[in-house]
């Protein structure tokens, strides 16, 4: 194919390719990115008259360091030199053993064993198989449900989805298809001990046919970008332990370092018995995500009657990934990172306070290094876009959110105009 132009690449991508939560064609014309380094998108050619956008969104979460990281791409080099993959089964390699010797470093304690897989959703469904195989295997094969409250994404395959917020999310669609699972009401911001009880409640109510509890901890992502106490993953721990319920943390989102602490876990000071982690643990640049498990969780399956976690991607454990992703760690924590985050916190905060006064604003919230601004309307996404894109950044917003979670090495000045792009898109949107 000869090298295309921007006006025929636009052609052929309505013609032929998805995008996320898109129709086919697209609504609109995608931009173009030619490359991306630190903080800026390049883009294939201007735009309202930016050829270069800061980038607002971490690329959904992950892209922590920033693009084209020198660090990250020798870890890809080096390891490309030696080998790109190799099948998992009967074999391993340094890479993978090194990494999940390290999430078992950084995790809470009690999380002992890591299957490492190539998507945040399949690392959801391993963690729901082995919940579900764990009570099979011993003896309680009854608790089949998933428990969660509502408000939460956790992926876009089948079981994730289950769980995800049945109404007003993205799968609603699909409500009577998928598994019915049990739903406690959205947590609130603040502790109140009625909520505490309706959650003591729900897991002693449904306790002999659910399997595990799954939360996303301290954020709920993309179910609508909204807070809540960490106190609330305590009152589970406690009742998952009462009532013989796991507990999951799915930290796909907020793992890494993203609301301060290392993980949102560490902010309740609880140990789920399993937990998922993705997005950011590669720095963003290739897919790899982790489903981490007790011992007790492993034993239980490996006594089973089919002792074995019948799981096993094709790519599973891919070295490319695992050795950007132990470069990543590497960088992560071999600086100041919760300076950093709190860094972007406070300019967050700063930037965003007077979002507040905006007309259509109901609520503007930051948490480490993620700004949301909440509208009483759905966003006007092409008109949001385009006045997020006149200054100069790049922004995703959906539903009534317009947000930002900007990458760890966003300079202050950068920070600045992210949120006067936010502010810009929150008034055209
Ligand atoms: C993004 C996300 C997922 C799904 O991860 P993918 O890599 O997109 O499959 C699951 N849970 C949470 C909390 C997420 O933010």
């Amino acid at each position: 194919m000869p090298e295309l132009s921007v006006p025929e690449l636009v052609a052929l991508d309505r013609a032929h390719v998805w995008h996320p939560y898109g129709p086919m064609p697209g609504r609109a014309d995608p931009l173009v990115v030619e490359s991306a380094s630190g903080v800026r998108l390049r883009l294939a050619g201007p735009v309202h008259g930016r050829r270069e956008l800061i980038d607002g969104m971490s690329s959904w979460w992950s892209a922590i360091h920033g693009y084209n990281h020198p660090v990250l791409n020798e870890a890809a080099r080096g390891q490309l030199d030696r080998m790109s993959h190799v099948m998992f089964g009967g074999l391993t390699h340094e890479p993978a053993v090194r990494l999940a010797t390290r999430l078992v470093e950084i995790t809470p304690g009690p999380l002992r064993h890591v299957f490492l897989s190539d998507s945040g959703s399949v690392s959801v469904e391993v963690a729901v198989k082995m919940c579900l195989q764990y009570w099979r295997s011993v003896g309680r094969p009854s608790k089949q449900r998933l428990l969660t409250w509502r408000g939460g994404y956790h992926g876009d395959t089948w079981q994730p989805m289950a769980v995800c917020d049945p109404d007003g999310g993205m799968h609603g669609l699909w409500t009577g298809v998928l598994p019915r699972q049990v739903f406690a009401k959205a947590p609130p911001t603040e502790y109140e001990e009625p909520y505490a009880d309706h959650l003591r409640e729900t897991v002693a109510r449904y306790a002999d046919e659910v399997a595990a509890v799954i939360v996303e901890p301290v954020v709920q992502g993309a179910g609508g970008m909204r807070f809540h106490s960490p106190a609330y993953l305590r009152v589970l721990r406690e009742a998952c332990d009462d009532h013989g319920v796991l507990l999951i943390f799915d930290e796909i989102a907020t793992g890494f370092g993203r609301t301060g602490t290392l993980f949102a876990a560490d902010q309740a000071g609880v140990s789920p018995d399993v937990m998922c982690l993705g997005k950011a643990m590669t720095g963003g640049y290739l897919s790899m995500a982790a489903t981490l498990c007790t011992s007790r969780v492993a034993d239980g399956i490996s006594r089973g009657e089919v002792p074995v976690l019948a799981h096993g991607p094709t790519f599973m454990a891919n070295p490319l990934a695992a050795a950007v992703a132990n470069a990543s760690m590497d960088l992560l924590l071999g600086q100041d990172w919760a300076q950093e985050v709190k860094r972007l916190e406070t300019g967050l905060r700063a930037g965003l306070a007077e979002a507040a006064d905006l007309p259509g604003v109901t609520d503007v919230r930051v948490l480490g290094g993620l700004g949301v601004v909440q509208l009483d309307h759905e966003v006007d996404l092409p008109a949001a876009t385009e006045a997020a894109v006149r200054e100069g950044v790049w922004l995703r917003p959906f539903r009534d959110l317009i947000y930002t979670m900007p990458p760890f090495v966003t300079e202050d000045a950068d920070l600045a105009r992210i949120s006067t792009a936010v502010l810009a898109a929150a008034r055209a949107g």
